[in-house]
């Protein structure tokens, strides 16, 4: 079911309209994202990636993340990446009390300073949403890559990416231990592919 969830259907678009799935602006670029860090053991070796490659990549960074590691924090803004708010604790909307939700997301926004805002899981309820909407953009994505699902290769995390990419795609990966091996795999080779197909990389905004 969580899987079913995480593609985004066409049925949660509709109901949230003003979240950003995807950009329209007809150009071809692609916008990179990683979610959860920012963590030593996958962030570090994420950014040198990016350096090398020259792309620039959103991070949307769990509070309690950078509290931990405020020093790799900076060093994501310093590489001039983009970073949003993926709450405090990593909450998970739709069991969560709204009142206690906004609190966490405010109290991440202390250490995160950004407009930007990713509800994990991709869950969040209308009430959440509406509290958010007027100081946040919520991008949502409408790439989900396998990299957590320990069922396919890292190839097949590759090659499925390449198969749903299109003009505007917001890619997920993720910034966490147990989807090391995917991610690590699947990302440097993409932007190879994707740059030979005529794709600039953006961040969101
Ligand atoms: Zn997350």
């Amino acid at each position: 079911m969580k899987l079913r969830w995480m593609r985004a259907p066409g049925i949660f678009r509709i109901l949230f309209p003003d979240f950003t799935w995807r950009y329209n602006s007809g150009v071809k670029k692609v916008y990179l994202t990683f979610d959860d860090g920012p963590i030593p053991e996958s962030t570090l070796w994420t950014l040198n990636m990016l350096k090398e490659k020259n792309v620039k990549a959103t991070f949307f960074c769990v509070g309690e993340n950078v509290h931990k590691y405020p020093e790799l924090f900076q060093e994501i803004i310093h590489a001039g990446h983009s970073v949003g708010n993926h709450t405090y604790n990593h909450l998970r909307g739709w069991s969560a009390d709204t009142q206690l939700y906004i609190e966490n997301v405010i109290m991440a926004s202390d250490l995160i300073d950004s407009k930007l805002f990713r509800p994990p899981y991709g869950q969040i309820k209308k009430s959440q949403a509406k509290h958010l909407l007027p100081e946040y953009k919520i991008i949502m994505w409408d790439v989900l890559s396998g990299d957590y699902r320990k069922d396919i290769s890292p190839e097949e995390c590759l090659n499925d990416v390449l198969k749903k990419v299109r003009p505007g795609s917001i890619i997920l990966f993720h910034n966490h231990l147990k989807t090391e091996a995917n991610m690590r795999f699947a990302v440097p080779r993409l932007i190879d592919e994707l740059k030979l197909r005529g794709y600039e990389f953006d961040v969101c905004q």
